[in-house]
């Protein structure tokens, strides 16, 4: 039986969710917020809620945001032309750390996961749709992880563009197999930035 009393069980359970966070780090992190100020622990807990309940995805371009829409589609200085496809809003801040890209995004939120079995369809394209339609759009550029899931979804996503006729492009040699744009060194996806190519139509 853990001698532990059940809120402080409870903290200790909720923190070993969180990625990387094993037994002793869990205890670590709930030790020192016991012993913390009051305020100054609660406010740990009114971020968290914060993210949960004031932030709604854009409806231009899925990236999260509390002020609809986002800061990127709000920028009059962005490029509407073209149009970044990634898959998590971390690839929009590792992208935007970088500062060398000026056109928008859309954030997929997930691959299609075509080998697990799951339908394209759960893919909400309509917002890129929109865009698509209003003919300010000359390049879609393809930003997904190169795995073969990845790839699924880009062929998928370059069969569903063809009709718009717009240039279809993705990210160049940088980013390796697998390699997750958000974690890929500031480097790598400048090249990849730059020397994007163009998918053939297929
Ligand atoms: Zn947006």
């Amino acid at each position: 039986m853990s001698a532990y009393p059940g809120p402080l069980k409870n903290l200790l359970d909720e923190l070993k969710r969180l990625p990387g966070v094993g037994a002793k780090s869990a205890e670590r992190y709930a030790f020192f917020l016991l012993k913390d100020e009051k305020a100054d622990a609660l406010r740990l807990a009114d971020a968290v809620r914060a993210i949960k309940e004031d932030l709604t995805p854009c409806p231009e371009c899925g990236l999260v945001t509390d002020e609809p829409p986002c800061a990127v589609c709000r920028d009059p200085k962005r490029d509407r032309g073209i149009v970044l496809v990634v898959e998590q809003p971390k690839d929009v801040y590792a992208l935007e750390a970088l500062g060398r890209y000026r056109g928008v995004y859309f954030v997929l939120l997930g691959t299609v996961r075509l080998l697990d079995g799951v339908d394209e369809r759960q893919l909400d394209l309509k917002p890129l749709e929109r865009r698509l339609r209003s003919g300010e759009v000359r390049e879609v550029v393809l930003g997904l992880t190169a795995e073969l899931e990845g790839d699924q979804t880009a062929l998928h996503l370059a069969q569903w563009l063809r009709p718009f006729g717009v240039a279809i492009t993705r990210l160049a040699r940088g980013l390796g197999p697998g390699q997750r744009l958000a974690d890929a060194p500031r480097s790598s996806l400048e090249d990849a930035l730059l020397e994007r190519r163009p998918i053939a139509p297929g």
